[in-house]
């Protein structure tokens, strides 16, 4: 007769699994909580006291840590000594076992769980029971979701074992367990940077496709969930979401973090391709729009307020790809989900995001750093010209520097008062971003003189500052920093504009 060992906290689809267990002529041993819902469904399996003729102790802590249960489950059945080994100390072999383990992640996502609390769902004798029976899996079944039940009994009907499939059943169960430890040494750990780090992350869901048709591609998501982020977001409307719409929405997500007044930011290939800000989250619409009304075509945007319908109407008159906000009102949504592929996204707007650990890949590893969470604060500015800004300068300037900071290097952002007007992002020479941000200004508003124009990183010569001023801006903002600065504060002085150091350098790539 063959053994099955049953011990699991989720008792999904348990009773229909052990009846046909028990069809196919398997006995069954449980411990205490498993057996109990066996037991009220007509089933008499042993209990595993019976098996390892010890009780269940210490609050079961100790089930079936015994070597009656381990050495049932790790006996090669193809060597005689370790079959005799077994007789000599009247073990019976174990052929399956089904255990799925303490919830740990379901209790530590509890509100106000205490670390008692998370201790104690930390599975001992679970993972120990998965993993001999994953070892030993030329002859032994190890199932851990309730997900393979089925195929599991189908697989049991036929007479010779599919070890293609006893492999696989392994496979999965060293994956578990070790995403399960993974998660304990995070929760333990609270990630500190850098030694402990511990990424655990789960699939969020296969995509079509990645950045381009021919790249196969999936979405991963942290198993220690963050409230403010695209997969905890709620898609209300339109298709799934690709692998650049994730990654637009993510950056989106993190601009509009910036800026507490009402704010609309709209993003292309992860640079903003224009933020505005209002009196109403309307008039954040039209600055934004304004900003960049070519570039926002197929984009993506975020708004810090709920979607009115005057803003709606006006966000369904372009093509836009996906829209997060807070809130939408009934008829502002009616507006917007006309169109049948545009994603409508809700998620609870914060300015707190909270300080973590990011990864990248590079070939043959990972770089791992903090967020950027630098504030951009009033009282982070030094003026360095003789000519001093005004108050409405500076306010620019923070404006400036929050947007530029979004902005793939080199980065420059020329705006005025809550509206960006030129962006230039990503060109190798700082001096074409700044070109390219000027021109596009130009095509906003031919007038610059109260504009800002702001850097990610230092000039490296007196170029910038002489350019800036040539098309009529007359204050700038860079981190300073350079062996060269003195140049650039010169230039200003000679060409009698404000040039401010912020001391934060942004660079992103
Ligand atoms: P039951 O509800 O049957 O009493 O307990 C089932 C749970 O106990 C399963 O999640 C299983 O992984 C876990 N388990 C089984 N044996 C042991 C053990 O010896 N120690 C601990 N800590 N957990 C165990």
């Amino acid at each position: 007769m063959k053994r099955a060992l049953l011990s699991v906290s989720d008792k999904t689809g348990l009773v229909a699994f052990a009846k046909g267990l028990v069809a196919l002529g398997y006995e069954l041993v449980s411990t205490g909580g498993t057996l109990k819902t066996l037991a009220d469904a007509g089933l008499a399996p042993i209990p595993i006291d019976e098996v390892t003729g010890f009780p269940e102790m210490l609050d079961g802590r100790v089930k079936t840590l015994h070597p009656r249960v381990h050495a049932g489950l790790l006996a090669r059945r193809d060597l005689a000594a370790h079959m005799d080994k077994l007789v000599e100390f009247d073990i019976t072999p174990i052929d399956l076992v089904v255990v799925n383990l303490y919830p740990f992640k379901a209790t530590i996502q509890k509100p106000d769980v205490t670390e008692a609390q998370a201790i104690e769902n930390i599975d001992i004798g679970g993972p120990s029971m998965l993993r001999s029976a994953a070892k030993n899996f030329a002859s032994v079944l190890a199932v851990t979701d309730p997900i393979d039940y089925d195929t599991v009994l189908d697989k049991l009907q036929t007479q010779t074992a599919d070890l293609a499939f006893h492999k696989y059943l392994a496979k999965k169960v060293f994956q578990h367990t070790a995403a399960y430890d993974a998660l304990i040494a995070a929760y333990l750990t609270d990630e500190q940077f850098p030694e402990q780090l511990t990424p655990t992350f789960e699939l969020f869901e296969p995509m079509r496709y990645g950045e381009n048709p021919f790249q196969k591609a999936a979405a991963y998501r942290s198993a220690i969930p963050e409230a403010y982020s695209i997969f905890s977001s709620k898609i209300l409307h339109g298709k799934q979401l690709s692998y650049n719409n994730i990654r637009d929405a993510d950056a989106v997500l993190r601009m509009i973090a910036e800026f507490e007044a009402p704010t609309v930011v709209t993003v292309k290939h992860m640079n903003p391709a224009g933020i505005g800000q209002g009196e109403t989250i309307e008039a954040a619409w039209d600055r934004a729009f304004a900003a960049d009304p070519v570039s926002i075509f197929g984009g993506i945007v975020a708004l810090n307020r709920p979607v009115d319908v005057a803003t709606a109407e006006k966000m369904h008159d372009i093509f836009l790809e996906v829209i997060i906000a807070p809130e939408y009102s009934d008829a502002a949504y009616e507006i917007l989900a006309q169109k049948k592929n545009l994603r409508i996204l809700q998620l609870p707007f914060t300015t707190d995001i909270p300080q973590k650990i990011e990864l990248t890949a590079v070939l043959g590893g990972v770089v791992a750093q903090e967020r950027d969470l630098t504030h951009e604060e009033l009282s982070d500015l030094k003026v360095v010209s003789k000519v001093q800004p005004t108050a409405e300068q500076l306010k620019t300037m923070v404006f400036a520097q929050k947007a530029v900071k979004h902005v793939k290097s080199n980065a420059i952002v020329v705006a005025k008062a809550g509206q960006t007007l030129g962006i230039g992002a990503g060109q190798p020479n700082r001096i074409d971003s700044v070109n390219y941000a000027i021109k596009n200004a130009l095509k906003v508003t031919t007038d610059l003189s109260d504009a800002v124009l702001a850097s990610d990183a230092f000039f490296p010569f007196d170029d910038s500052v002489a350019y800036a001023a040539e098309h009529g801006i007359s204050a700038v903002v860079e981190p300073g920093g350079s062996i060269k600065d003195q140049a650039s504060i010169d230039k200003a002085d000679e060409l009698g504009i404000v040039l401010v150091f912020s001391g934060n350098r942004h660079f992103r790539h």
